[in-house]
C-alpha cells in the first residue's frame, strides 16, 4: 500500500452517545484496486469507533458476485462500504448497512472469522435460538474449513464497494432494487 493521503476532516454525532466525533478521511492508491479512501474516527466521550472503506470513484448501484469453491478463493480480498449489504445465501448470513454500520477491507476468510465472532457473541445471550445457533455456526465454520462452497453476494447502491479478483461477476442494480434497498432500516447483522 502506498503512503496515505489525508484528504479531509469533519465531525459527525456518535451513533452510541450522540456527541461531535471527529472523522478523517485517507486516501490510497492500492494495487490492482486503484484509489480507496479509507475514514475512522473516534468517539472522544463514550469510546465508539467508526471506519469505513470504499472505492474512490462510484461504478454505479451495482451487485458483486463471488463463488468461494476451492482453496485460495478465500484469499480475495474484499472491499465493503459501510452502505453495503451482504448476503452469503449458502449459510444463511445477511448483513444489512444500518446507522453504526462499518466499512472495511478484507478478505473473503476474514470476513468469515468476522460473522462467526459476531454470531457466537449474538449466540452466548442468554435468550439465544440454541438450536438455531448450533446450526448456523456447524455451516459457518464449515465454510471457514473449506468444506462447503458458498457465494458472498455484495448488494452496494453506492457503487463503492468491490472483491479484487478475476472471478467476481458484476451486475447492475435495478432502480427497484436500490429504491427498496434505501427504504430498508435495519440494525444488526443477524438473521436467518
Ligand atoms: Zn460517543
Amino acid at each position: 500500500m502506498d503512503v496515505a493521503k489525508k484528504i479531509l476532516e469533519y465531525t459527525v454525532k456518535c451513533p452510541v452517545c450522540g456527541s461531535e466525533m471527529k472523522v478523517e478521511e485517507y486516501l490510497y492508491d492500492m494495487p490492482l484496486v486503484g484509489k480507496v479512501i479509507i475514514s475512522s474516527g473516534r468517539c472522544q466521550r463514550c469510546g465508539y469507533k467508526w471506519s469505513d472503506a470504499r472505492l474512490a470513484e462510484s461504478r454505479g448501484p451495482r451487485k458483486i458476485i463471488y463463488r468461494v469453491e476451492k482453496p485460495g478463493d478465500e484469499n480475495a480480498l474484499v472491499i465493503r462500504a459501510s452502505t453495503a449489504s451482504i448476503i452469503i445465501p449458502e449459510l444463511g448470513v445477511e448483513i444489512k448497512p444500518g446507522p453504526a454500520a462499518l466499512g472495511y477491507i478484507t478478505t473473503v476468510e476474514g470476513l468469515i472469522m468476522d460473522i462467526i465472532e459476531k454470531t457466537e457473541f449474538i449466540c452466548s445471550e442468554p435468550d439465544a435460538p440454541l438450536d438455531e445457533c448450533k446450526k448456523k455456526l456447524d455451516q459457518l465454520r464449515k465454510a471457514r474449513d473449506g468444506l462447503i462452497k458458498y457465494t458472498i453476494i455484495i448488494i452496494d447502491p453506492g457503487g463503492v464497494s468491490t472483491i479484487v479478483s478475476d472471478k467476481k461477476r458484476e451486475e447492475p442494480l435495478s432502480i427497484e432494487e436500490t429504491n427498496a434497498l434505501e427504504k430498508e432500516v435495519s440494525g444488526n447483522g443477524f438473521s436467518k
